[in-house]
């Protein structure tokens, strides 16, 4: 089944139409364990590129700036039901372009410039969000900083509620982008409440997980949570907040017109129907499947001596050291992206190298899951893994081109949702 691709945008942008379709045969050939990253549905991509990107919404249903929202005012309302159906969350803000802008719209609910924060380090797993050195978020409030376990890659609890007595942040964050092990919600809830402070937790990598039933939810223990809905929950680019009643006014008042303008109403549609997709029973067979291929992926990797931080995986996401391995991470990721395996160079855990050099690769496995690949093929991706780590360590580029085509064979195998190559 070839879908008519692009005639329009063909016909009058060859350019862009060429770089569009250079990019689905791209996304089509490779082993993609970028564990940011998913293939939408077909209709999730018509939604996105429907006609409601002319409208402008400005406000909430009912409450909006600019006439002619009967189609909008229901479509987001749905979208909003379905949200709280999905996470049994009392409410839902589906507004936020993103999950940065998301984020920001909890700290501008709770806090006040210079307020304090309490989030996971970012070389160790936090996102920029949270409090990093960089990020306005950082600059703007007193960010103070957790980190994880030396011993045992694993979110320093004691050090949480230590931090939380000591420094008494008004907000703490759960969750982040390179944490492989499940996050204790109840205990950060625990936390928080004992020092006072709104828990806010970031679950823009594992919601697909959440919604699936494989990884406990932080609904009913965080006061606040925010979620990309791109990642795991393999919907568009866009972002929701969830929390209860006592918090609705405020975190929509914060979202617009605190920070944002008008709604991308495209996007407000495609997160409709990826909710929709994800409240199905098949859904919560691909997040089983996510993080049984993580698993099996992950043992092919430790059974090939691959230093794997926490020595494992519970959600769909592995973090590898590489430092035994003679190769840092930019390298390697340089060398398996042009061999058809496509992940991103990551810090690891106090990592003695640069962040923009470090010691880490990261992947995940919930693109490869959506095209079907299965945990008895998790060996073989290992194995064209470590042949391409152990030829880059070398300075040896000629198993590249051999890795690449044998990956393409494969992949050829597994129908990539909304594109299929002509011929
Ligand atoms: C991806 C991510 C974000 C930010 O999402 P963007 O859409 O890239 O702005 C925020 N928090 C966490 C934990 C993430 O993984």
């Amino acid at each position: 089944m070839h879908q008519p691709s692009l005639p329009h945008l063909q016909g009058q942008d060859p350019s862009v139409a060429g770089l569009v379709e250079a990019e689905a045969r791209r996304q089509f050939e490779k082993i993609r364990l970028i564990a940011s990253e998913n293939y939408v549905s077909p209709a999730v991509l018509e939604a996105t590129g429907s006609v409601l990107t002319n409208k402008y919404s400005e406000g909430y249903a009912g409450r909006r700036y600019y006439e002619g929202q009967q189609n909008v005012d229901p479509l987001e309302q749905l979208a909003i039901e379905r949200a709280r159906t999905l996470f049994g969350a009392e409410h839902a803000n589906v507004q936020p372009y993103s999950g940065s802008p998301a984020n920001l719209a909890v700290y501008a609910t709770f806090l006040e410039p210079g307020d304090t924060v309490l989030g996971l380090s970012l070389p160790m797993g936090g996102h920029l969000t949270h409090g990093w050195t960089v990020s306005a978020t950082g600059k703007w409030f007193n960010a103070v900083r957790y980190e994880v376990r030396r011993d045992t890659g694993r979110v320093d609890m004691d050090q949480v509620r230590e931090l939380a007595l000591k420094e008494r942040p008004k907000l703490i964050w759960c969750g982040g982008t390179a944490l492989p092990r499940t996050i204790d919600f109840p205990a950060f809830a625990e936390i928080a409440r004992e020092c006072g402070a709104v828990l806010a937790a970031d679950i823009a990598h594992i919601a697909g997980l959440v919604a699936g039933g494989a990884h406990p939810s932080p609904v009913g223990h965080a006061d606040v949570v925010t979620t990309t809905t791109h990642k795991t929950l393999r919907g568009p680019r866009g972002a929701m907040i969830l929390t209860t009643d006592e918090h609705a006014k405020a975190v929509d008042r914060a979202v617009f017109p605190g920070l944002q303008g008008g709604p991308h109403n495209h996007t407000t549609a495609a997160i409709a129907v990826a909710l929709a997709e994800a409240a199905r029973p098949d859904f919560a067979d691909y997040a089983r499947a996510i993080v049984a291929n993580a698993v099996a992926l992950a043992d092919a990797l430790l059974e090939r001596g691959y230093d794997l931080v926490s020595g494992g995986t519970d959600n769909h996401l592995i973090l590898i050291d590489l430092t035994n391995k003679g190769v840092a991470g930019k390298p390697a990721a340089r060398a398996l992206d042009e061999a058809g395996i496509e992940l991103n160079y990551n810090a690891v855990p106090f990592d003695p190298r640069k962040p923009f050099d470090p010691s880490g690769l990261r992947l995940g496995t919930a693109a490869i899951t959506t095209r079907g690949l299965t945990p008895d093929l998790m060996p073989r991706v290992a194995e064209w893994f470590d042949e391409v780590v152990v030829a880059a360590g070398k300075g040896d580029t000629t198993v590249a081109d051999r890795v690449a085509a044998e990956i393409r064979d494969l992949m050829a195998a597994y129908p990539m949702p909304g594109w299929a190559p002509l011929g």
